[in-house]
């Protein structure tokens, strides 16, 4: 009965959809999600919470977050003749884009990719083309993007730089001849910018079909929910017709807001990130059978003995740390691990629970 019921509701593309699984991290070293460790020290959370006290909760909150979007402006160096447009996430801004698109367009990303973007596409029925990276150096194909952007003529291309899970920064001329021959918008998503030395945001007065996404989430910021896009004004005054008028709530305005004024704060947690991100990586590749990948990104991509993924993962939850496992997704992602940077103890626990997985398996065989 019920079945009849939701058969008849809901379109054949959320039918046949699974839901985005988060994985449960109670009692866990949480590595598997791209957050930062580090929390305020008191003294930063006694100022933030002065300034949350006053927060006019029985009110809407401002529907153009204006003070917060000058904020964001003025620290992320937004071109003046650029516009942006917040999100409760950067994943709200990817839903938003698509669902602007006309019913029958296509969306093309570079695969491996973020999955969401293929998430939301099909659960809005457009059609979504993924184009394999190269297998060895995770560089875009450049000759089969081309060939694959003529024939399909996608609306939107996504392009996350640097890219997750293989956490390269993709050829900046690649990108450049994909922006020149795009029928559509090119959405470089920094999501990860707070980590590497490279970003389009001052190329975005050169491009009109260029806009660049980015989020707080990764800064140390993910439980606001808080992303943005910044493009040409005319496509962002497009994209504000559908985007719903309080989706950036009172206290997310106001914390971001006093957030992004400490921005020596999230500086001196990167760079720690970023100098630890060296280390696990050095650590990872002196373990026999793996191969870990060089990162511009919070996390590392690393690969194991064929078959070896899913027992590692699981080996390491026992040891109490949460990964994230990419081994089921297959093809260049078969037999992969992905592991975020957390502060250097959890570091070494992780790396020193590497250690003795891998010695076990080795001494056992
Ligand atoms: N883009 C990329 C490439 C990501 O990896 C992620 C999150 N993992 C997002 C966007 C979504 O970020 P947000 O938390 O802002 O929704």
């Amino acid at each position: 009965m019920t079945q009849n019921l939701i058969n008849t509701v809901f379109r054949k593309e959320v039918l046949s959809l699974s839901a985005y699984k988060v994985a449960e991290a109670k009692n866990l070293i949480k590595l598997d999600a791209m957050e930062n460790p580090y929390t305020w020290p008191e003294e930063i959370k006694q100022q933030w919470l002065k300034e949350i006290k006053d927060c006019p909760i029985n009110r809407y909150p401002d529907p153009e977050a204006r003070q917060l979007a000058e904020t964001i402006k003025h620290t992320n160096k937004i071109p003046s003749q650029s516009e942006i447009l917040l999100g409760n996430g950067s994943d709200e801004i990817i839903q938003l884009l698509l669902m602007a698109l006309p019913a029958d367009a296509t969306v093309l990303a570079p695969s491996p990719g973020f999955v969401m973007y293929k998430q939301v596409a099909l659960s809005l029925g457009l059609n979504y083309q993924a184009i394999p990276l190269l297998a060895d150096s995770f560089e875009l194909d450049l000759a089969l993007m081309i060939k694959a952007i003529k024939e399909t003529q996608p609306l939107v291309i996504f392009l996350a730089y640097p890219n997750n899970p293989t956490s390269n920064l993709f050829n900046e001329q690649d990108i450049k001849e994909i922006l020149k021959i795009a029928p559509g918008m090119v959405i470089v998503d920094e999501a990860y910018a707070p980590f590497a030395d490279a970003s389009f945001i001052n190329k975005l007065p050169e491009h009109e079909n260029l806009l660049v996404m980015r989020t707080v989430s990764k800064l140390g910021l993910a439980g606001l929910r808080l992303g943005f896009i910044a493009g040409n004004k005319a496509i962002i005054e497009q994209l504000n017709k559908i985007r719903l008028p309080y989706n950036i709530n009172c206290l997310t305005q106001a914390t971001a807001n006093f957030a992004l004024k400490n921005q020596d704060l999230f500086d001196q947690q990167t760079q720690q990130i970023c100098h630890d991100r060296s280390f696990v990586l050095n650590q990872l590749n002196q373990l026999p059978t793996l191969t870990a990948y060089p990162s511009a990104a919070n996390f590392i991509l690393f690969k194991t003995k064929k078959n070896q993924a899913p027992f590692i993962f699981e080996r390491l939850k026992k040891y109490g740390i949460l990964i994230k496992n990419l081994s089921a997704q297959g093809g260049i992602l078969s037999d992969c691990l992905r592991v975020t940077i957390g502060k250097p103890e959890e570091n070494e626990i992780f790396l020193e629970s590497m250690k003795e997985i891998i010695n076990s398996t080795s001494s056992s065989q």
